[in-house]
């Protein structure tokens, strides 16, 4: 039949990239991780890995055994639930090799020329260190890249229909995770990406290349990932030009008109004050464009992607993938039920940089009833960025 095999045709073909530790893999490119809860074998694989990284890496064989826990215990969900969490403080004070295997660091120090080509040293990140701590530092192999850029493409074939978006304007900065990451993984989906160029370094000259490039002869950018912006008087970095400031200027309504899809990613995109969603579908109004589609995603630095939210925009699914997701009461250190608020504590799951139990300094509400999407997997409600660092130092039940 005609219908099926278009049917077919239209669905992305990701590559097949599988996250394997122990005896557990997980091909991150299936889209159904991303309609269901965490399942048992990816438990089990997040505790795989957290046992090699006891018998690898020095930094944990050092703070698992302080915490009088053995790799026996690791084979149980209550044996990982009793490594302590890390603080983003504890891991700011960190050289930038640690939270390597002991053998990766010995590559750091004479080069990866002898490796295979999937275990040579990829990408480096660092944090903008505008918590006030020394930028934070993590490491990707290229396996590990592999991983993170299907998984992030596996989001977008999940979410986001294709051809609602084909040329897409990446406007996260150059030295930003968030840069490689979007034009890795909208690459990896399907669509075309071109970057804000290093010159424009102006938000006004940030649009004219939106308003001139990405094919204009075919019909132009109808994609964008960028930033959302800050709402007045909250804490972080910009991370490049942002879409508040864009729709600031926006003075021919480029975006109202042209734009289909808004990928942002960052700080929360539906902070107080910044309207970004009403102030689109007004301009979308106005040009009598449908409503433009926003997708927010979830991730860091050290750890990506977490989360991405559907088109109903009532909270961020999470997707088995290289991040491994809980939400902690900051009293108890348990992880909270339905509708309860807690720490966003995340495992990293890849041979780079190890992060175990990291809470990487922001709070949310938990989620778990299903999404008038249809999908079970527990959502991030209203995350917020923990700005009292005595709140996260005190935090998880003293063990952070
Ligand atoms: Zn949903």
């Amino acid at each position: 039949m005609n219908i099926a095999r278009e049917t077919i045709m239209q669905q992305p073909a990701l590559p097949r990239r599988l996250l394997e530790f122990g005896t557990s893999e997980l091909d991150v490119s299936d889209t159904r991780n991303d309609a269901e809860p965490y399942t048992d074998e990816y438990h089990e694989l997040c505790r795989n890995f957290v046992r090699e990284t006891v018998e690898v890496c020095g930094f944990y064989r050092e703070r698992v055994r302080r915490a009088g826990i053995s790799l026996e215990d690791l084979e149980s969900a209550a044996g990982f639930e009793a490594i302590p969490p890390l603080s983003s403080g504890e891991v700011s004070a960190l050289d930038d090799s640690v939270l390597l295997p002991d053998e990766t660091r010995q590559h750091l120090k004479t080069g990866f020329f002898g490796l295979p080509e999937e275990r040579k040293m990829w990408r480096k990140f660092t944090t903008s260190g505008s918590s006030g701590l020394k930028p934070k530092v993590s490491y990707y192999t290229k396996a590990d890249w592999e991983v993170l850029v299907a998984t992030g493409a596996r989001f977008l074939a999940s979410y986001v229909a294709p051809g609602t978006m084909t040329r897409v304007f990446n406007c996260f900065s150059g030295g930003h995770v968030g840069a490689k990451f979007q034009e890795d993984g909208i690459s990896t989906y399907g669509c075309s990406v071109e970057g804000a160029h290093i010159s424009r370094t102006t938000p006004a000259a940030v649009l004219e290349q939106l308003m001139r490039g990405g094919a204009l002869e075919l019909g132009g950018f109808d994609g964008l990932a960028i930033p959302p912006g800050l709402a007045k008087g909250s804490p972080g970095a910009s991370k490049g030009t942002n879409l508040d400031s864009l729709l600031n200027l926006d003075a021919d309504n480029f975006i109202g008109k042209n734009i289909r899809v808004i990928i942002t990613s960052g700080s929360p995109r539906d902070a107080a004050g910044l309207n970004l969603k009403e102030r689109v579908w007004e301009a979308n109004e106005l040009a009598g464009a449908p409503k433009t589609k926003f997708f927010e995603m979830y991730g860091f630095s050290e750890s990506l992607p977490n989360a991405i939210d559907c088109e109903h925009n009532v909270g961020l699914h999470l997707g088995a993938g290289p991040t491994y997701t809980e939400v902690l009461d900051e009293k108890t250190g348990k992880h909270v039920r339905n509708g309860e608020r807690g720490f966003v504590v995340i495992t990293g799951i890849r041979s780079g940089s190890r992060f175990i139990r990291y809470a990487v300094g922001d709070e949310a509400t938990y989620v778990t009833e299903p999404c008038p999407c249809g999908r079970t997997s527990p959502r991030l409600q209203n995350i917020q960025r923990v700005v009292e660092l005595e709140r996260l130092q005190q935090g998880c039940g003293g063990g952070v």
